[in-house]
Parts: structure tokens; C-alpha cells; sequence
């Protein structure tokens, strides 16, 4: 076999040859030079299945360092546990993430290791980056002394995405996770808002439930403002820095591009104090397109996933329009379920799930369609309640002095005139 890095002819290509030659794992090599990576692999090297002895134990107590990042990795669930190993796993564009923690977890008797296995979905031989070390290493650790940014810094390294200004956090519902929350308010005055967990377990905007096994319920957190965003990302700049791939996340100026989800539902609806054939209750099916900008993350390659995109659409408009009378779902369509203020719901609907939201386009017919952009997140933080769509639900309306008119009984004012 020739080695397409250093030209060498060699029996068989391997970790230990590449390790010399060129620095890259099988996996890496493979993609750079675009071929299966079953090629690479000898058959005694795929679903191998290792033993603790292979791993040393170590007597020095951990720094203190290593303990705040052992905890940290452990409130955002990173370590899995598989069979009597525990295990910390990141994909072939995290690698650098994993070795950079290994410096520190080393301590905890971790090693790196590149696994592969048969994959019966995709029928396919898949590489996995792990770190690695016997569980029994992680018994007896005992609570850290823990360096807030750092702990920070790694949290966001590991769950934590970055969408138009503002930082998502997706945490265990846990109490570990709520302390954390109210920790970053009460210490540092950065809020962060819990989002409607509906979404399903382990969903972020980057991580559709396909690239992960079901596992404990998550709970959604977005900083509540931009400013509580640039607080967080001013508090962890020292540290998060310091992880390769995870500053490239939120620090490196990346091209930004719009991605679109267009999904279908059927509503009935009439229009009241309309002049024309929509004053009689009709149905329809609405093609709707939600529309979202943002910076390609260099991590995924995804602006969002997709998934999420269409998790969090389903949820807070399809679930609700779908097959329903639009007049009945929310008090001003009750009036006009025009396509017009139908887009202002929705928007209304998304925005704090989707910060980047561009557009949202919805077509009554496949000729007639509404196109609407609507203020940005941060705007209607600033300006609550003035939306076309708060006539009905505004708590003035009914208070003005003219409504003594609405019992106005001309007989009794005679009456009156006349006494
Ligand atoms: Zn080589």
C-alpha cells in the first residue's frame, strides 16, 4: 500500500505509520483523501472490544483543574458510560477538542482512542474519537474547587450554541443544571431563559435527535438578551479561547447563509367584514416557508439542523393551526385570519426559538402568497405589545369614555330632557 501523504510503500497503513508521517488518525486520512474507510481497515481492527488492563491506574489526587473540567463534562452528560469504561466522544471535526481536554484528564487515567465499528443502519464502518478510562478511575473524585470560567467555558464547549448574538444551552433537566442557571444570574447577572422542552430529549438547534442515542430529557436555555449573551461569552473568552474547534464556534468569523423549511397545514377560516367569497367559512391547505439566516457553524457545517428547524415549526404553529379553524386559535385571527396577520402569529410564534428568523412566506394558494419580516428578537424584547395583532387582546379596548354610547337609550335621555 502507498501512503498518499509521505509516498512510502508500507504492508499495511496504520495509526503508528501516520503518527510519524503526517499526524492524522485512519479517519482523518481517509477523508482528506476521499476513500471508504473500510479500505484502511483490517478486519480484526473493526468491533474490537478492549480490557481496563490496557489502562494504568493512577494515584495522584487530579488538579483542581482537571476536577472543575471532570464536572463540568459531567453536568452537560458528556461521559457515557460503555460496559466498564467511561467514555467522552466528539466527532472527526472535534478531535483537537478531545486532545485538548486529554492534557488535563490523563490525570483520571484517560486515553484517546479511535474505534470502529459496523454500523447495521448505515451498512457502513463508522470511526468514533473517544476518551477513554476504566470508570472505576472516576469513583472516588472529590467535589472540586470549581473555576467558574472554566466550568463555564467547557459547558459551553460541549452543549452550548451561538445564533444570531445569542447563546443556547441545552442542559439536563436536572437540579445540578438548575443551580448552574441561577448561579450565572446571582454571580454574574447573565439570564438565561428556559425554552419550552416539548422539543424532545438531547434536541439542540445544531443536534437533531439522528446524531444521538435517546437519552435524559434536556432543557433548552437561551440567554434572555444579546447583552446576557456578550456577558457570558466576555466571562469564558480566557478559557473557551483556549479549546480549539469549540472558539471556532463562537469566535471565528464564518460566511453566513439562509436556510428555508417548508411545511403544509390545513385550516378553515372566514374573514369577518369582508365583502367577498371569503366571508363563508372555506378550507384550504397553507404551504408555509420559515426562513433562517445565520452563520454556517464550522463545527457541523449547519446553520441549524434542519430537524430542530422543523421540531420547533411543528410545535409552535403546526400543532396549532393544523386542521382548526383559524378564526379560534387566537383572538385577533378571530377577527382577519388574513394571510397577512397569520405570518405576524407565526413569527410571534418562533422568534424566541429562532433568533435568526429572516422570513416567513405563506401561501393561502399557489397563487396567492404573503411574504413578512418582522421586527428581530431584541426589538420586540424593547417594544412589547405593539404588534397589529394586540387590538383584540389589549386590555384598553373597551375603556375609552365612548363606550357609554354602547348603552345609549335615546327614550330615557328624553325622558330626562323633559323632567
Ligand atoms: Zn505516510
Amino acid at each position: 500500500m502507498h501512503c498518499l501523504e509521505c509516498s512510502a510503500e508500507l504492508e499495511r497503513l496504520d495509526h503508528h505509520h501516520l503518527q510519524h508521517c503526517c499526524g492524522l488518525t485512519l479517519q482523518e486520512y481517509a477523508i482528506r483523501h476521499h476513500m471508504p474507510l473500510d479500505l484502511l481497515l483490517s478486519t480484526e481492527q473493526i468491533n474490537g472490544i478492549e480490557s481496563t488492563n490496557d489502562y494504568v491506574t493512577l494515584s495522584d489526587k487530579p488538579s483542581s483543574r482537571a476536577q472543575t473540567l471532570l464536572s463540568a463534562l459531567r453536568l452537560s452528560q458528556s461521559i457515557q458510560q460503555q460496559g466498564e469504561f467511561s467514555v467522552i466522544e466528539h466527532g472527526v471535526r472535534r478531535l483537537e477538542q478531545l486532545l485538548c481536554y486529554l492534557q488535563c484528564l490523563r490525570q483520571y487515567g484517560f486515553q484517546f482512542r479511535q474505534e470502529y465499528s459496523y454500523d447495521d443502519n448505515s451498512h457502513r464502518v463508522i470511526a468514533k474519537n473517544r476518551l477513554k478510562t476504566p470508570s472505576d478511575s472516576l469513583l472516588d473524585t472529590m467535589p472540586a474547587a470549581l473555576d467558574h470560567v472554566l466550568f463555564s467555558a467547557v459547558l459551553l464547549a460541549e452543549v452550548g450554541e451561538f445564533h444570531a448574538g445569542y447563546v443556547f444551552l441545552r442542559l439536563p433537566k436536572n437540579v445540578a443544571a438548575d443551580d448552574y442557571i441561577e448561579g450565572l444570574r446571582n454571580n454574574f447577572q447573565i439570564r438565561c431563559i428556559a425554552l419550552d422542552a416539548v422539543l424532545g430529549p438531547n434536541k439542540g438547534l445544531n443536534h437533531g435527535a439522528s446524531q444521538e442515542k435517546a437519552g435524559a430529557v434536556k432543557q433548552l436555555y437561551r440567554t434572555e438578551s444579546l447583552e446576557d449573551a456578550h456577558r457570558l461569552l466576555k466571562l469564558v473568552e480566557p478559557e473557551l479561547t483556549l479549546i480549539p474547534c469549540a472558539s471556532e464556534r463562537f469566535y471565528a468569523d464564518v460566511p453566513v447563509a439562509m436556510i428555508s423549511k417548508e411545511l403544509v397545514f390545513d385550516s378553515a377560516h372566514f374573514i369577518s367584514d369582508h365583502p367577498g367569497k371569503c366571508e363563508n367559512l372555506h378550507g384550504g391547505r397553507y404551504n408555509l416557508q420559515v426562513k433562517i439566516e445565520g452563520r454556517i457553524d464550522p463545527l457541523d457545517g449547519f446553520v441549524i439542523d434542519y430537524g430542530y428547524l422543523k421540531s420547533v415549526v411543528k410545535h409552535r404553529v403546526i400543532d396549532q393551526l393544523d386542521h382548526q379553524t383559524l378564526n379560534y386559535v387566537n383572538c385577533d385571527l378571530a377577527w382577519r385570519s388574513s394571510t397577512e396577520l397569520l405570518n405576524v402569529f407565526i413569527w410571534e410564534q418562533l422568534i424566541d426559538y429562532l433568533p435568526g428568523l429572516l422570513e416567513v412566506q405563506t401561501y393561502e394558494t399557489t397563487q396567492s402568497y404573503c411574504v413578512y419580516r418582522g421586527p428581530k428578537l431584541e426589538d420586540m424584547q424593547a417594544v412589547e405589545a405593539n404588534f397589529p395583532l394586540k387590538y383584540f387582546s389589549n386590555q384598553d379596548l373597551g375603556r375609552s369614555s365612548l363606550r357609554k354610547l354602547l348603552d345609549d337609550n335615546p327614550t330615557k335621555k328624553l325622558q330626562l330632557v323633559n323632567d
